[in-house]
């Protein structure tokens, strides 16, 4: 174990404790939506919902077999008139005699006077009328209005992350659409004059911009969705105006790039005098941070190394994205080392990591363009920033990819 190291940078957990911050306050100011249910798979229900009306919302067969009233087959076997048949569909208006049976399907409406179904397997047919051969006490077989819930009963409660089965209970209930949170609408902007769009040509001294579809799949990942992307050279005028077209439709921005100490830095030097702070966090990497409340939109800016990027992403984002999306959390976890890991002191590294059946190692160097590297790690290995190394057999937190 190495010696804490004085450093005036900001730390880890101030700095996501900030941005979560402006997240929630800009999520928590938008309405609640109604959505079609056919829309609603994963959204997150605003209130609690009631059911609009029993269900089932009338007393219906829960067998193929015979209507009765339970005293007429106390004493079997019998043989009872047949006086028609209910199919599932049929209104089942006509009142049940007693002492005699009605054939009727599963889901047919059990008539009035008639309080139990004699499944068809414990019938004969007899005649113009059937035999019963097993009697049934009131209530058999019956599923009664109401069973399942009654009209203005909760169906499916305030928080409740909505997936199939609750849809379909909402159907049941008389529901077509549902009143949902809102989900956060994120603009993802990759900055860099390098910069080209998948697919197309590289010349020379450029590269393709992953850092945006990264971004932009986090945030689907996490729930919300991504009302913006761009992609802006390190020019003043672009960068604004993208910023501006971004802040359109979109709750919080995420930039990638341009937060450093070079001479072209375009996030910083266009948002830093509109009230933005550019800062050193104290993590390797994802060092330097920015963020800036531009007009009421919270602007995140995450250094443009890919794997920068996400690990900023993954500390300073997903956690509060998750939440508003009604995701749980990613959650980190204690593994073993494996092997030996090293780390720098002064600053808390995340290094990428692979999980083994013991525990995990180290799987990639620590440079942080190592982009591709990273699509073969399964975790990142958070080493706090005091520590130098982590002998084997000690155990580390691990932060899922
Ligand atoms: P910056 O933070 O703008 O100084 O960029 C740091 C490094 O990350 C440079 O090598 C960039 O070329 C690279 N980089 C910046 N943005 C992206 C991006 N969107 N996709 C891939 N690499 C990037
Ligand atoms: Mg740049």
């Amino acid at each position: 174990m190495g010696h804490a190291h004085t450093t005036s940078a900001r730390s880890v957990e101030d700095h996501a404790v900030r941005i979560d911050e402006m997240i929630t306050r800009v999520w928590s100011a938008r309405p609640p939506e109604t959505v079609p249910l056919t829309d609603a798979l994963g959204r997150v229900t605003h209130a609690d919902i009631e059911a609009l009306i029993d269900v089932p919302n009338f007393r219906n067969s829960q067998m193929d077999g015979y209507a009765v009233d339970a005293e007429s087959v106390a004493d079997v076997p019998v043989t009872l008139p047949v006086t028609g048949v209910l199919a599932a569909g049929d209104a089942g208006d006509e009142r049940h005699r007693s002492g005699t049976a009605r054939k009727i399907m599963t889901g047919a409406p059990v008539p009035e006077g008639a309080d139990a179904v004699i499944p068809v397997e414990d019938t004969e047919v007899d005649g113009d009328g059937v035999r019963i051969l097993g009697s049934r006490r009131s209530g058999e077989y019956v599923r009664e209005q109401g069973s399942d819930i009654a009209a203005g009963s909760v169906v499916v409660p305030a928080g409740t992350t909505l997936g199939p089965r609750h849809l379909g209970a909402l159907t049941a209930v008389g529901r077509s659409d549902v009143t949902v949170r809102p989900r956060l609408r994120v603009a993802v902007i990759a900055t860099g004059a390098e910069l080209v769009e998948a697919g197309s040509a590289l010349g020379p001294g450029q590269l393709y911009d992953s850092n945006g579809l990264t971004l932009a799949s986090s945030v689907v990942a996490d729930g919300a969705v991504v009302t913006f992307r761009g992609r802006s050279t390190d020019t003043a005028d672009e960068f604004s105006a993208m910023l501006s077209e971004a802040a359109e439709n979109a709750d919080v921005i995420i930039t990638s790039g341009g937060v450093s100490m070079g001479d072209f830095e375009v996030v910083r030097d266009v948002l830093g005098p509109r009230g933005g702070t550019f800062t050193h966090v104290a993590m390797q990497p994802g060092g330097p941070q920015g963020w800036t409340d531009l007009d009421g939109t919270p602007v995140i800016s995450f250094p443009g190394n890919p794997v920068s990027t996400l690990v900023s992403y993954l500390v300073f984002a997903r956690p509060a994205i998750r939440r508003l999306s009604g995701l749980p959390d990613a959650g980190t976890t204690e593994r073993i080392a494996d092997e030996t890991v090293r780390s720098l002191p002064g600053r808390r590294q995340f290094l990428r990591g692979r999980l083994t059946e013991t525990g995990v190692v180290v799987s990639s160097g620590p440079g942080s363009h190592l982009v591709v590297s990273m699509a073969a790690a399964d975790v990142l290995v958070d080493v706090p920033a005091d520590t130098v190394e982590v002998p084997a057999g000690n155990s580390v937190r691990v932060w899922p990819l």
